[in-house]
């Protein structure tokens, strides 16, 4: 391919193509130099040919630029986003576990990262057990319920962990949110029980979950599975309720049993049967009472007689009329 340098431009009059295009007689084609030998300036070796520049200008009388707008959506995505999300685990119970491990590896990361430091506060000396604690599994379901509290209520959630008051239209407001002793950014309903000291805490100050999160979901549905899917849900709402308080829990329950599939197997209602017609002795005439009998025959049931010193045998026959 040519590059751009290397073309030259030919005059028309100079042009012998032109020529045969313009209605020459032929004895003007016969005479005519250019048509038979080309222009004269080709007659010379290529380098001395006339150079003549031909300067194309970059913006053109009535060109148009077209605007072009590229934009770029840049999505922040933490690596927890994609291992740990709730969304990618079915069980509340396996990503409690896993996360739990997970702050266990952290934790002792941190500790090793302290000794090597020198500080001797840091650097617990405590050996971890082979299983998980309690401690610890309670410590990563508080970090779920904060998630969901946090993300579902971003803004009564930041005021509250920032010892701000609720607006006055907040709807968390009727259920006065408190923050937890222990857990100090978990939300727990304040409620009228505060005095019930009688009572464990999460009943007299449920966890407060919204409605639509993914981790009220599986809390939901490991409920459930506890339950061996052979509650409804309102006794569901009942077992839930003795920790948490779901916003709209009813509407919650009855979506999770609508659409449990083994839920749904227990609670279907058995197939009815087309059952047979009456045989013809049972219609036939004649239609007095008794006048056919079925007969049951059950026993030996023993009595007590007289004053409880023997026992005799007793056996049972009804008779039961085919007619009425
Ligand atoms: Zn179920």
């Amino acid at each position: 391919m040519a590059a751009g340098n290397q073309w030259n431009h030919v005059p028309g009059k100079l042009n012998p193509a032109d020529k045969g295009t313009r209605g020459l007689t032929a004895d003007q084609l016969a005479s005519d130099s250019v048509w038979w030998s080309g222009p004269e300036f080709l007659v010379p070796q290529h380098n001395e040919w006339p150079s003549r520049q031909i300067t194309v200008p970059k913006e053109l009388p009535g060109m148009v630029k077209r605007a072009q707008v590229m934009a770029f959506a840049v999505q922040q995505v933490s690596a927890e986003v994609f291992r740990l999300h709730p969304d990618n685990y079915s069980s509340w119970k396996r990503l409690i576990r896993l996360m739990a491990w997970c702050y266990r590896f952290i934790n002792r990361c941190r500790r090793r990262h302290a000794s090597t430091r020198g500080d001797p506060e840091a650097a617990s000396t405590a050996v971890d057990s082979v299983e998980l604690k309690s401690e610890e599994l309670q410590r990563t379901e508080c970090h779920w319920y904060a998630i969901a509290q946090a993300e579902s209520y971003p803004a009564p959630y930041w005021q509250l962990t920032s010892g701000k008051s609720l607006a006055v239209n907040d709807p968390l407001l009727r259920l006065n949110p408190v923050l937890d002793k222990d857990y100090p950014c978990v939300l727990r309903v304040g409620g009228r029980l505060k005095t019930a000291s009688h009572l464990p805490v999460h009943t007299r100050h449920p966890i407060i979950l919204p409605q639509h999160h993914r981790i009220t979901q599986l809390i939901v549905d490991a409920e459930d599975r506890k339950c061996d899917h052979s509650v409804g849900p309102n006794h569901l709402l009942a077992n839930l309720m003795l920790g948490f308080w779901i916003t709209r829990g009813k509407v919650v329950t009855r979506s999770h049993c609508a659409h449990c599939v083994l839920c749904k197997k227990k609670w279907a209602t058995v197939a009815l049967q087309q059952i047979a017609p009456l045989p013809l002795f049972r219609t036939a005439p004649p239609y007095r009472a008794f006048s056919r009998v079925g007969v049951d025959y059950a026993g030996p049931f023993r009595t007590k007689q007289g004053r409880g010193k023997t026992q005799l045998k007793r056996y049972l026959c009804v008779f039961s009329c085919l007619q009425s």
